[in-house]
C-alpha cells in the first residue's frame, strides 16, 4: 500500500490530467483542487478500563455545487486528513458520473476497530457524530459506511443525530439497518453495481463469463459480494484475500463457503482446498477479471507490468496509481475505474435518502432495476467519451464527471 499522502496526490494528478485534456477553465480548476471544507475533531472515549482515550477524526466536504456533500466514514489505523480529502474528491466525481444530486464528502477516524470492544466502538461512533453534527444533515452532508463501518454503526449515528436535533428523521445517514429505514439492496449495492459494469465490459470484450475466471482482493462488503455476484454470472472465483492473506485454487473457490469460513475464523487464510497466496502475488494471477476491493495504492508502477487480467474492476477507491494507469493502458487492460465501478453504493444510498425523505419505500427489485439503469448509463457515457477522445477509461470518467461539476459551478456563478 502507498502511504496516504499518495492518495491525495493521486487524486490531484488524475484531476489535472483530465483538466488539461478537456481545457478546463483555470478558475474552476483552482477551486476543484482542494475541498471546500474540512473539519478535524478530537473524540474523547471512555475505554472499558476507565481511562479516556482521545481519537482523531475528520470530515472533508469536497464540493457541494451539485448538491449536499455525501460519503462514507472509514475506521482504520492509516486514516489521515490527506486520505480523507482524496476519498472526498473521488466521491464528488462518482456522484457526478452517476448523475445523482450530490457533492462529495468523506470521513474517517484514526483507530483500529479490531482492538475496540463493542461498547468502545459505540461510544467512539456516537461521539464522532456529535462532534461533526454542526456540518451534517439531510440537506448538508450525509454520512454512510466505508471500510470497517457497518449498518449497526449507522444505527448509532442516526440515533445520536436524532437525539441531538430532537427530530426522528432518517435521511442524515444512509447504509442504515432496514429497521431504521435503510434501503433494501443497500448492503449489496456496491458489488451489484460493479457486477453490472463487468457484465457490459465482458460483452464488449467478448468474454464469456461461464468460461472465465475472477480474482478478488479484500473480502469485506465490496469484495465478498462481488465474488458472489460474479460467481452467479458464471465466473470461476480462483483467488480471494483479506488483510491477513489470500486463498488460491485454480479449480475454483465457492464464494459463500469461504465467507462462512472467514466469519468463523476471522480470515479467508487457511481455507481448505486452497493454497496460501500473498496479497501481492494475488494481483498477478492470470485471470479475466481482477477486482481490487480493499485499500488504495495496490497497483503501482512496480507491479503493473506483471498484471495479467483482461479487466480490472475497481471496487476499492484509488487502488491504481497514475504511473500504473499508463502501463495498464499500454498493455490494453480494460479498467473500469473506481469512480464508475463502485458507484452502486452511493447510488443506492441516494435511493435510501430519497425514500427516507418521502417516507415511502421501494421493493428490492425496484432498487436493483433503477441501480442497473444508472450504472449502465454511466458506463456508456464513460465509454462514449473514451471512444471519442481516444483516451483511457479513467480519464474519460474524469472528463465526464468534472464537466458536470464545472457546469453546476458556472451556473451558480462566483460568490461573493
Ligand atoms: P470492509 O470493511 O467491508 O472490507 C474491507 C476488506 O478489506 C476486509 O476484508 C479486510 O480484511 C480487507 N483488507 C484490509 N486491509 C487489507 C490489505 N492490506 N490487503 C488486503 N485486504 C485488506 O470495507 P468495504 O466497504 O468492502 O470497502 C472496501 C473498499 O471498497 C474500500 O476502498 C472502500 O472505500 C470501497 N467502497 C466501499 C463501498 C461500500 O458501500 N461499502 C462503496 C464504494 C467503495
Amino acid at each position: 500500500m502507498t502511504n496516504q499522502i499518495d492518495a491525495l496526490e493521486v487524486a490531484q494528478i488524475q484531476l489535472e490530467k483530465a483538466a488539461n485534456k478537456m481545457n478546463l477553465d483555470p478558475n474552476i480548476f483552482a477551486q476543484l483542487k482542494e475541498p471546500e471544507r474540512v473539519l478535524t475533531v478530537s473524540i474523547p472515549v471512555k475505554m472499558d478500563d476507565g481511562t479516556v482515550k482521545v481519537f482523531t477524526g475528520f470530515r472533508s466536504q469536497y464540493n457541494t455545487a451539485r448538491g449536499p456533500a455525501k460519503g462514507g466514514v472509514r475506521y482504520h489505523p492509516d486514516v489521515s486528513l490527506e486520505e480523507v480529502k482524496a476519498l472526498s474528491a473521488w466521491m464528488t466525481w462518482k456522484c457526478a458520473i452517476a448523475e445523482i444530486p450530490y457533492g462529495g464528502a468523506k470521513g474517517g477516524i484514526i483507530c483500529n476497530p479490531k482492538e475496540l470492544s463493542e461498547g468502545e466502538l459505540e461510544r467512539l461512533s456516537r461521539r464522532y457524530i456529535y462532534e461533526i453534527s454542526p456540518i451534517i444533515g439531510p440537506k448538508k452532508d450525509i454520512p454512510a459506511p466505508d471500510v470497517y463501518t457497518t449498518p449497526e454503526i449507522m444505527g448509532w449515528y442516526i440515533d445520536t443525530y436524532n437525539k441531538l436535533t430532537g427530530e426522528a428523521s432518517f435521511s442524515t445517514i444512509t447504509g442504515k439497518p432496514l429497521e431504521l429505514w435503510g434501503s433494501k439492496g443497500r448492503g449489496e449495492a456496491t458489488a451489484r453495481g460493479l457486477s453490472y459494469t463487468v457484465e457490459v465490459a465482458a460483452k464488449e470484450l467478448s468474454i464469456n463469463p461461464s468460461e472465465a475466471t475472477a480474482v478478488i482482493q479484500g473480502y469485506g462488503n465490496a469484495g465478498s459480494i462481488s465474488a458472489k455476484l460474479l460467481h452467479e454470472q458464471g465466473y470461476k472465483i480462483i483467488a480471494v484475500s483479506d488483510s491477513k492473506g489470500g486463498a488460491y485454487n485454480p479449480q475454483g473457490i465457492e464464494p459463500v463457503e469461504i465467507l462462512n469460513y472467514k466469519t468463523k475464523t476471522g480470515s479467508v487464510k487457511g481455507f481448505s482446498n486452497a493454497e496460501f497466496i500473498s496479497n501481492e502475488d494475488l494481483l498477478e494471477i492470470e485471470c479475466d477479471v481482477l477486482v481490487p476491493a480493499a485499500l488504495e495504492g495496490v497497483i503501482t508502477e512496480k507491479n503493473a507490468n506483471n498484471i495479467k487480467a483482461k479487466i480490472i474492476a475497481e471496487a476499492a477507491n484509488g487502488p491504481t496509481t497514475p504511473g500504473a494507469d499508463e502501463i495498464l493502458y499500454q498493455k490494453g487492460i480494460f479498467i473500469i475505474p473506481d469512480i464508475l465501478a463502485n458507484a452502486g453504493g452511493v447510488i443506492v444510498s441516494y435511493f435510501e435518502w430519497v425514500q427516507g425523505l418521502y417516507g415511502y419505500f421501494w421493493s428490492e427489485e425496484k432498487v436493483n432495476s433503477r441501480l442497473k439503469k444508472l450504472m449502465v448509463k454511466a458506463f456508456n457515457e464513460v465509454s462514449r467519451v473514451a471512444g471519442k477522445e481516444k483516451i483511457d477509461n479513467r480519464t474519460a470518467a474524469y472528463i465526464y464527471a468534472v464537466a458536470q461539476v464545472a457546469k453546476a459551478m458556472q451556473a451558480r456563478g462566483i460568490w461573493p
